[in-house]
């Protein structure tokens, strides 16, 4: 996949370090505040991304049960992020791994879009195949092999631009605004187009190309799916900004909040970029393109229980902050901690329970539960807004007005920071603004990309979940409910309703 052909053959990542060093020396064309980066690993505001994603290697060393397993294809013990789920028992895992590295990294770690991608291509392609007599799910499980036994870092790419969101692909005045075929020869497809938002995509070794949404016999040409290395001719990246970013080129350790980790995200485009057969996974096959959105949308919705690890860490954070204040004791600071944790769990009791009520596609992999998986990732688009609130709340407004480090550090004025800054005497001043820091971090700065605006926004706004469970809340049969209790229906009418969402509650 990559111009270097020693990582190309021999190459079977382990350790954080072997991921970083994996990255080294590869040949992507990418753009940061109008400036082709040429090392991205050792940029200072990329960096931290990297070390988000290199701690789920190390994680799989520390705790292998938790975040590694056995290859079915090659024997080998590779990242969970690369596994096909084959029980409730494994979904359950990926979220526990998910709350762990949320809790190491305080951030987003950016490996789970293309584990989702996996899973839920390894079912719709067995369903296309049926359908269609093609062969993509063979293919795919060649293609999983290949990433098994390098285990690499795959990213996930579904949200294109989307120009005017009221038009479909192929009513758009400018026919790019969608990832699309442009070409089709004997040895594969071309194509164009540019995908948004894209988490970990630099630090990735391969991307899937999704489609976004339902598409009709007029969008055929986009309903392509397909595995593209990272470096791949026609690929241009344009990476995002986050708030504060800049801070971590300025030399110091405390105003960047959380100096080791951070996520990423930026823009791709493809111009004419070639996908040999073998990592075609669907071409044209456009009645399948929303039945891939919603399986891929059902695992990645409660995936964010990552963000229930996050929130484990600026509870922490804040319970922190009263103590350096010296106002833990008071009974409305325990009544907030209380609340934000209550919050903060929700979001995981959902997310778990999505996981548990799993049930079996006809290829043999697991899906977790819509309703609850819709239910998980709509409470994230809110309860991580209000943990942030009261995070702020129990910071004080120091969170946002505090001077600097170099102010802390300054021959002149340094004590004077150092004394007007102190809390409570069992912590240094220096102590008590790294955890402010800390606090801006996630709920001001670079984490709040990842705690906040990609709760509310990724795998999709709020709305796409409300559509969602309403699909699936089954009014009719609950409306019997209520009419049998009423007297206006007889109970023989009520029981047994064993399809959809209550087919799963009940399942014994
Ligand atoms: C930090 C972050 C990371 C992400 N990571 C990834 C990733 O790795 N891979 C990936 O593929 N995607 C990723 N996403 C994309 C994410 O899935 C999208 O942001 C999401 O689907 C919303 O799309 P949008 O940003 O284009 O917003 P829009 O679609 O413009 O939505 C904005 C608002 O308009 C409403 N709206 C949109 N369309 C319509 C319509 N037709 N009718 C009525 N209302 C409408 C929405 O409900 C919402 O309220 C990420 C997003 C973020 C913020
Ligand atoms: S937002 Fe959460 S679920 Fe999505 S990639 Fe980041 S860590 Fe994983």
């Amino acid at each position: 996949m990559t111009k270097n052909p020693e990582i190309d053959n021999h190459l079977k990542i382990q350790t954080g370090e072997d991921y970083i060093n994996s990255l080294r020396n590869r040949d992507l064309l990418i753009y940061l505040m109008g400036e082709k980066i040429v090392d991205p690993v050792e940029h200072p505001m990329i960096r931290p991304s990297i070390n988000a994603v290199a701690e789920t290697y190390d994680l799989a060393i520390r705790e292998p049960e938790l975040a590694s397993v056995i290859s079915p294809f090659t024997g080998e013990r590779i990242s969970r992020f690369l596994h096909i789920v084959h029980s409730a028992a494994d979904m359950v895992l990926q979220n526990k791994m998910q709350r762990k590295l949320g809790q190491n990294t305080g951030t987003c770690f950016q490996r789970c879009v293309g584990m989702d991608a996996f899973n839920s291509l390894y079912s719709v392609t067995f369903e296309i195949d049926e359908a269609h007599q093609t062969s993509y799910h063979v293919k795919l499980k060649e293609f999983l092999t290949k990433m098994h036994t390098h285990n690499y870092v795959v990213g996930g790419a579904m949200t294109d631009v989307k120009g005017d969101r009221s038009l479909a692909p192929h009513q758009q005045e400018d026919p790019d605004l969608f990832v699309r075929i442009t070409k089709r020869t004997d040895e594969g497809v071309y194509i164009s187009g540019a995908k948004a938002h894209q988490t970990g995509c630099i630090n990735s070794h391969w991307m899937i190309v999704m489609p976004t949404m339902r598409l009709g016999e007029n969008d055929k040409d986009y309903a392509i799916v397909g595995a593209v290395p990272v470096d791949a001719k026609g690929i241009t990246y344009i990476y995002g900004r986050q708030s504060c970013d800049t801070r971590s080129m300025e030399g110091g350790e405390i105003d960047t909040g959380n100096n080791t980790y951070g996520g990423q995200e930026a823009m791709v485009i493809f111009e004419d970029t070639f996908i040999p057969h073998d990592h075609i996974f669907m071409d044209g096959e456009y009645d399948f393109a929303s039945l891939l959105v919603e399986r891929f949308t059902t695992y990645h919705r409660r995936s964010y229980v990552c963000k229930s690890g996050v929130g484990d860490v600026l509870i922490g954070a804040a319970a922190a902050i009263v103590e350096m204040n010296g106002v833990e004791k008071a009974s409305h600071i325990k009544d907030k901690l209380v609340q934000m944790t209550h919050l903060n769990e929700t979001i995981y009791a959902t997310g778990i329970a999505s996981s548990y009520q799993g049930h079996q596609t006809k290829s043999g992999c697991y899906l977790c539960d819509d309703m609850l998986a819709n239910v998980c990732k709509h409470h994230v688009t809110k309860m991580p807004y209000e943990i942030a609130r009261l995070a702020q709340d129990l910071g004080g407004g120091l969170v946002a007005t505090m001077p600097s480090e170099k102010d802390l550090k300054h021959p002149e004025i340094g004590h004077l920071i150092d004394k007007y800054l102190k809390g409570k005497s069992s912590y240094t001043t220096e102590e008590r603004m790294r955890v402010l820091r800390l606090i801006e971090n996630m709920t001001l700065g670079r984490n709040a990309v990842g705690y906040l605006t990609e709760s509310m926004h990724g795998a999709g706004s709020p709305q796409a979940q409300r559509i969602q469970i309403g699909r699936a809340m089954q009014l009719e049969y609950k409306k019997r409910l209520a009419k049998v209790l009423a007297g206006i229906e007889n109970a023989g009418d009520t029981v047994n309703e064993l399809s959809g969402y209550f087919e799963r509650v009940f399942k014994i």
